[in-house]
């Protein structure tokens, strides 16, 4: 750092997102990307958009809002697009943070919400999961700041249902709930319907792992107006173009091809299930993920360890050098192939390391 470092950063510690080398070709399971192509509409959309980029984007994303609001059953004023949702995650930060108001989130879960929080000089508690690693809600009785829970949880896979968010709602009335839903289209069911009854529920999606547009940057909040008011000062604080041409014209592209990204989904959730019980025949524990992730721990062979046999055989996963997760790896379902590809991979390392398996898989 340079002596010109602001003393309030100087300690600051930011987010490592998933490695992406360009060494060698890797299959790569480490960043919770699709394996599938954006649809043929979004790219279409996106080559039409080119020609317009000497024109600023339209700050009110109206294209984009008015599709978003038919898809998800809202009106036009109850949502806000952002540069991915990790932008609208630290609008809801810098927003309803305060010194006296610290937010509460669990222990383990998305590592940007303590990076914003620190950013920001926001206070936070982090809650416990519970032993099978799932999130109760009962917790969180008693706190009274803002909540950011993602459901699914990352990077577990466990998710809550809408009467365990209902009740995290209704009973923090006095300060938002924000609920993370990046990873709600692999099976869970969203909260958005909640938000017309409560005025304190942010329900934040992102357009990365469902709908194939991580390289895109594009995500959104759902709220009621006044929410997203007070979101709205943040963005005209900072980036009033937060979302560019580009991307506006592949948001609106891809929610008129949604089906297809359903599609997409119904084949990864086919896909995880499969291997998630191959996995646990080859002794690994996997928690009962419902997103397009698996999070899984060999009983003999440890987290590190089978992350750097898989890398030198070119598949990336996740591992988090966090002491309570230390034995664990997140791996992305991607297509079958590739699937395929780490199953015979692991199956090869747990045979090198003396753990053969004994069913064929
Ligand atoms: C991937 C992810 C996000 C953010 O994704 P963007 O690419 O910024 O839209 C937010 N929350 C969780 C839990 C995620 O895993």
């Amino acid at each position: 750092m340079s002596r010109y470092l602001s003393e309030r950063h100087a300690r600051l510690e930011a987010y490592t997102p998933g490695e992406q080398p360009k060494d060698r070709r890797y299959i790569k399971l480490n960043t919770n990307e699709s394996p599938f192509p954006p649809s043929p509409g979004v790219q279409a959309a996106v080559s039409e958009e080119v020609g317009r980029l000497q024109l600023y984007s339209d700050p009110l994303c109206r294209d984009l809002n008015r599709k978003a609001a038919e898809v998800y059953g809202v009106g036009e004023d109850h949502i806000l697009m952002t540069n991915g949702s990790d932008e609208i995650l630290q609008f809801a930060f810098m927003a309803f943070g305060d010194k006296s108001r610290p937010f509460a989130f669990p222990d383990l879960t998305y590592g940007f919400y303590s990076v914003f929080a620190d950013l920001h000089g926001i206070p936070y508690t982090r809650v416990p999961l519970r032993e099978d690693l799932g999130i109760c809600v009962e917790d969180y009785d008693g706190h009274h700041g803002p909540i950011v829970i993602a459901n699914p949880n990352a990077p577990t896979g466990r998710l809550l249902p809408p009467d365990a968010i209902d009740y995290l709602v209704r009973t923090h009335r006095d300060a938002p709930v924000i609920i993370d839903e990046a990873y709600i289209d692999f099976g869970g069911e969203s909260a958005i319907p909640l938000v017309d009854r409560y005025d304190n529920l942010l329900v934040t999606r992102t357009f990365s792992k469902s709908f194939s547009m991580a390289g895109a940057r594009l995500g959104f909040g759902i709220a009621q107006p006044t929410l997203i008011r007070d979101l709205d000062l943040m963005k005209y604080s900072t980036n009033p173009y937060n979302v560019n041409r580009m991307t506006m014209a592949a948001g609106v592209a891809a929610l008129r091809d949604i089906d297809y990204y359903r599609e997409n989904c119904r084949r990864i959730m086919k896909t995880r299930e499969r291997v998630a019980k191959q996995l646990r025949t080859m002794g690994f524990f996997v928690t009962d993920s419902m997103a397009n992730f698996l999070f899984v721990r060999h009983g003999q062979v440890g987290g590190e360890a089978l992350y750097h046999a898989l890398r030198a055989r070119g598949i990336l996963v996740r591992h988090f050098d966090t002491p309570a997760i230390r034995d664990f790896n997140r791996i992305t379902v991607g297509s079958d192939d590739e699937m395929n590809a780490l199953l015979k991979a692991i199956t090869e390392v747990l045979d090198d390391k003396g753990y053969p398996i004994k069913e064929n898989v």
